[in-house]
């Protein structure tokens, strides 16, 4: 076919649109492979409340120890996961291990955080969510009050009528319900009068240029005071500067996520920040 076509360039093209689809079933067989061989790991990320300056929740983040590759960040393997199904069987071991996780924290005598699980769109369209979430909180014995399953506004949106009916059924076990990214979708406001959501998530885009350009300013203000006036907790994600910090506590921002107080991290590592009661500065 390429010699047809006459020249290197075009036989080079394919080869290399060959090269990438093999890559990507390679990378498929090597994500099924480390879902049976426990290649997966959850980093936490520190939620923090800008009311007392202390950890009050832990962001499960998953992390995929490939063989040859390194520790891969979700963005370099959960697009083919969501593809292909395999998020689904991913995602429901994130759930299950994160409720472990934090169960085993609260054993030990770890002052509480809740612990925040991100949801897929296609777990959300294709699976019994309540089921799921269900088994993990009935096998680790895990709080639900303690549970808070992110969402993003993709969700809401695709069928707003049977997304409500499944937030209602997810609230009614008890668990907590985040808009993850908020402000990147659409229709943001009406949702949030009619999803029975506890919290939103400021998307990062935000809160990176919180100080230099006015219009970010505006919406994360507008964030803030949409969430306060219909009973909702507001936190900004992404906050790795002192005056982004600053700006949110002025806007009267409830929590923070970001590097400036602390990267995801190793189990451990959380514990022992949590223990030492890591907190924010007093500012001002
Ligand atoms: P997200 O849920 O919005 O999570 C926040 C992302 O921002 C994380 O990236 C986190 O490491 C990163 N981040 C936190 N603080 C900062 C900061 O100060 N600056 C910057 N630039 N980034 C910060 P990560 O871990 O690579 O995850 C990316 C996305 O992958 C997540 O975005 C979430 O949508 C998805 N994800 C992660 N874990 C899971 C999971 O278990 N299941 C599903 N379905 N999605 C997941
Ligand atoms: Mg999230
Ligand atoms: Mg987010
Ligand atoms: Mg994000």
């Amino acid at each position: 076919r390429a010699k047809s076509a006459g020249g290197d360039a075009v036989s080079f093209f394919e080869s290399d649109m060959d090269r990438r689809a093999r890559e990507a079933i390679v990378l498929a067989a090597d994500l099924r492979a480390g879902l049976a061989r426990e290649q997966f790991v959850l980093h936490y990320q520190p939620q923090v409340s800008l009311r007392t300056g202390q950890v009050v929740g832990a962001e499960a983040l998953l992390r995929w120890q490939r063989p040859g590759w390194g520790l891969l960040r979700p963005g370099e393997f959960l697009p083919l996961a969501e593809e292909n199904g395999l998020i689904v069987p991913i995602n429901q071991w994130v759930l299950r291990e994160a409720c472990a996780q934090a169960k085993r924290w609260a054993d030990a005598g770890l002052p509480p955080v809740r612990m925040a699980v991100n949801l897929s769109p296609i777990q959300f369209r294709r699976q019994d969510v309540r089921q799921v979430v269900t088994e993990a909180l009935e096998e680790t014995g895990f709080d639900p009050n303690m549970l808070d399953l992110e969402l993003t506004e993709g969700i809401l949106m695709e069928d707003a009528e049977a997304a409500a009916s499944v937030l209602r059924d997810l609230k009614d076990l008890g668990v907590r319900l985040s808009i993850d990214d908020f402000g990147t979708g659409y229709s943001s406001l009406s949702y949030v009068k009619n999803f029975p959501v506890d919290r939103l998530k400021i998307d990062q885009s935000f809160v990176r240029n919180l100080r230099t350009d006015p219009s970010d300013t505006a919406i994360v203000r507008a964030i803030i005071t949409l969430g306060h006036s219909l009973n909702v907790d507001v936190l900004a994600e992404g906050v790795e500067t002192v005056e982004q910090l600053a700006q949110l506590m002025a806007e009267g921002c409830d929590e923070i996520q970001g590097y400036y107080f602390s990267q995801p991290l190793e189990p451990d590592v959380f514990a022992g920040l949590v223990r030492r009661r890591k907190s924010l500065p007093r500012l001002g």
